[in-house]
């Protein structure tokens, strides 16, 4: 019998929406360069054109101010050299395209919820004078903790600094209107709602008078983004924005559902970040004395796909930062899991993840209990 599959880590790549599909086949099969003056490129032209007014829509901004990139993590690049400023200042809880995308920055602390306190952002603005750039993302990968970045556009204005947003994992989940978050800049990535991977886009507002490229040669993308267009990526990240924009809140009952099953199955577990303002698709859950490996491992088997809180490189799986920076014991980081629900989860991928990870929770209770007996 073939295995029910459960796919449960939309946070890191979901599924591509058949629309950008169509859209990706339509342009793959034509010819034409973007910047070619005859009519195949001028047919290219319009689907990057099409494409930035949907990208552009997506977040209220003006179509002019979208710059295509390779990924979420060109745009943070991007956003983070390319304006040049003296002080960089990033939250603790960035997704390490941000946090590694200079030699050094200022790291913003969060609270215990993984949230960013605008009033400290105010004090270490206040502390230095030099032009500075505050980077601050919308909503967390990895616990989906949405902050407030508004507020912190606000402060960071009255003392005359740009702010970057990177808003990967917030847009397509929940509205984005990057005028009324006040920010001058904002990352997005094609393949977090429902286009390919490879693509994304840094939004400049017009408050960004001069920014660096990092790629120069051609003068595509306004001469901030050398080299031909992926113009296929380019139209199925554009199809994809314009059926994201509906957003994710109708998968928010199912998350709950999940959360509340885990929690009664498992006193011991912990959902983090649960107190706080959250997207509606993203559960981080721990369970001490069940490693995130074994779960990711034996969720896998029984066809349900989620991730570690754990980042692993070269072997070692590091504690994750983001639960680090919000004071989670070293304990609870070692078994944290996401599990990321998307635009196609039905409540009979909910339960058999409840199913599957119940089964685990309960092994590991009865091996603690025959361990304190024994
Ligand atoms: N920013 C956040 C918050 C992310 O979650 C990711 C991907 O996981 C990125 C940036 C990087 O985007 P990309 O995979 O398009 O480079």
């Amino acid at each position: 019998m073939k295995l029910r599959t459960a796919y449960l880590d939309h946070n890191a790549t979901t599924l591509v929406r058949p629309a950008a599909l169509a859209a990706m086949t339509e342009a793959l099969a034509a010819v034409g360069n973007p910047s070619s003056v005859h009519r195949f490129g001028r047919l290219a032209r319009r689907r990057l054109d099409e494409a930035r007014e949907q990208v552009a829509a997506l977040v209220g901004a003006a179509a002019e101010a979208v710059l295509f990139t390779s990924g979420g993590t060109e745009a943070n690049a991007l956003a983070l050299r390319g304006t040049g400023r003296e002080r960089v200042l990033v939250s603790a809880i960035e997704h390490d395209s941000v946090r590694r995308a200079m030699a050094s920055v200022e790291t913003i602390p969060v609270d215990g919820q993984g949230r960013v306190d605008p009033a400290v952002v105010a004090a270490m603005l206040e502390a230095d004078d030099r032009p500075a750039l505050v980077s601050v993302m919308l909503a967390n990968n990895e616990t989906g903790v949405i902050q407030p970045v508004a507020e912190i556009a606000r402060i960071a204005r009255r003392y005359g600094a740009l702010v970057h947003c990177d808003a990967v994992q917030a847009a397509g989940k929940v509205p984005v209107d990057m005028a009324a978050l006040g920010v001058d800049l904002l990352t997005l990535s094609a393949h977090k709602l429902g286009g390919p991977q490879g693509v994304g886009a840094l939004v400049a507002a017009e408050s960004v008078t001069d920014l660096m490229p990092l790629l120069t040669g051609g003068g595509q993308e306004g001469r901030k983004r050398a080299g031909t267009e992926n113009v296929a990526g380019i139209a199925g990240f554009g199809a994809a924005a314009a059926e994201a924009a509906a957003g994710l809140a109708g998968v928010a009952a199912l998350r709950d559902e999940l959360e509340a099953e885990a929690l009664a199955i498992a006193p011991g577990a912990e959902v983090h970040g649960a107190g706080a303002d959250r997207l509606p698709n993203t559960c981080c859950l721990s369970l001490p004395g069940l490693s995130a490996e074994v779960q990711v491992m034996a969720l896998d088997l029984a066809g349900v796909a989620v991730s570690a809180g754990a980042a692993c490189s070269s072997g070692k799986v590091a504690a994750s930062h983001v639960l680090t920076a919000m004071g989670v014991a070293a304990e609870r980081t070692g078994s944290a899991i996401r599990v990321s629900l998307g635009w196609n989860t039905t409540r009979d991928d909910v339960a058999q993840f409840v199913e599957a990870w119940g089964a685990l929770a309960r092994r590991a209770a009865t091996r603690d209990v025959a361990a304190s007996a024994a």
